[in-house]
């Protein structure tokens, strides 16, 4: 009997499938069309011409948890201890899924805000964990806190959190923190904060990391992506952080997941690291792009919603269409020549509010070639 009865393949897959399918422009999978730095492509190759080449430490290679303890100490002002905190993992999904097989036991509940990455709920059900879905409010994604504090069970165990938000591009706020903050206290929840995109946030505002704020991350795992950061999605290469008690049953299940990360790659991560500039000037770079997309779609009949961090654009498009949107995001793939994500494919229920998201990690030729097919819509 299937475990998962009712997960078919992913909508990434899909829907980059269904570009290559039809030479659409891909803006729907999130990963850039531009190359990652050289000089860091430079860093990995001299660690392989060095023979780095054999397994790395199971928690991954000193120095590369030395280099992210210091850029956490500088950028959150939280302590890590880089010999027990800190974990470097194939990527983020696998990070937030560690913690997940980590730390639920059947019949234990997981409260998860929709829309939701496309993997939380199934991490959760393939663990014997309950989710308990509750959705943000539209089309400002916010959180109801009071709806949380009615759903705690004594049975609920852990609480999933997105800050910045796939796919909305909404952000925690320092009030959101303080709710949260009310209720790990009260009943002693678990928090899993995805913070993958901890470094693509707009108009000035401040990621607000789990882990500035130390009655939260004490019963905290916090995770990150690299493929994020440097522009190099398939490396597959990202970290957890939690204090140590809960980090040591997180090695647990690593150690026999996939035991360690790939060494080369560590290497020239941890020197890459040492320039703080790499990652600082990533949210300018990215405000830039998503400026740049929303003033070429400015003529178009999609309606944008707010994107305050993430590389993901979320357009209504009740002015074009009032097909489904994945009827829609079907159709401009193969009509226009455009892929984008359709929003439902984030509810367990499929609520639709004919709201379909677009990837602007992209070049600007990209960026301008897609506006132009989707104003002719
Ligand atoms: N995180 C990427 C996105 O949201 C996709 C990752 C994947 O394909 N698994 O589009």
């Amino acid at each position: 009997m299937s475990k998962l009865p009712n997960v078919g393949t992913t909508i990434f897959s899909v829907m980059s499938a269904l570009a290559a399918e039809h030479k659409a422009i891909n803006l729907s999978q999130g990963f850039p069309d531009f190359d990652c730095s050289d000089e860091l492509k430079a860093m990995v190759n001299d660690a392989m011409q060095q023979g780095y080449n054999q397994y790395a430490p199971m928690p991954g290679l000193p120095a590369l948890r030395n280099a992210i303890a210091e850029k956490v100490m500088a950028l959150y002002g939280q302590q890590v201890d880089p010999e027990t905190e800190i974990t470097i993992t194939p990527g983020g999904t696998y990070a937030i899924y560690t913690a997940i097989a980590a730390y639920i036991h059947p019949g234990d509940e997981v409260i998860i805000f929709e829309p939701a990455y496309d993997s939380y709920i199934p991490n959760v059900l393939v663990n014997g964990g309950k989710p308990v879905r509750i959705s943000l409010s539209f089309p400002d994604y916010r959180i109801n806190w009071q709806e949380v504090r009615s759903k705690i069970t004594p049975r609920t165990k852990m609480i999933m959190i997105n800050t910045p938000h796939n796919p909305t591009g909404a952000i925690l706020q320092e009030e959101d923190i303080l709710e949260l903050e009310k209720l790990v206290a009260e009943f002693d929840l678990l928090v899993l904060s995805d913070e993958v995109y901890e470094h693509l946030v707009y108009d000035g505002a401040q990621h607000l990391s789990i882990l500035k704020y130390p009655n939260i991350f004490r019963n905290s795992f916090v995770t990150f992506s690299f493929g994020k950061v440097f522009h190099n999605t398939g490396w597959k290469m990202g970290y957890c952080i939690a204090p140590k008690h809960l980090m040591q049953e997180y090695r647990k299940v690593h150690q026999y997941l996939c035991f360690s990360v790939n060494t080369p790659m560590q290497h020239g991560l941890a020197r890459f690291l040492a320039t703080p500039s790499h990652y600082l000037e990533l949210s300018s770079f990215y405000q830039e792009k998503r400026d740049y997309f929303l003033e070429l779609m400015r003529d178009s009949r999609f309606t944008p919603l707010a994107s305050k961090g993430s590389y993901f654009q979320l357009m209504k498009y009740d002015r074009i269409s009032d097909e489904g949107d994945k009827a829609f995001a079907t159709r401009i793939t193969k009509e226009f020549g455009v892929a984008s994500i359709p929003v439902s494919a984030f509810y367990e229920n499929g609520k639709d509010d004919h709201v379909v998201r677009f990837c602007f990690a992209k070049k600007k030729e990209t960026l301008e070639q897609a506006a132009a097919r989707l104003s002719r819509i």
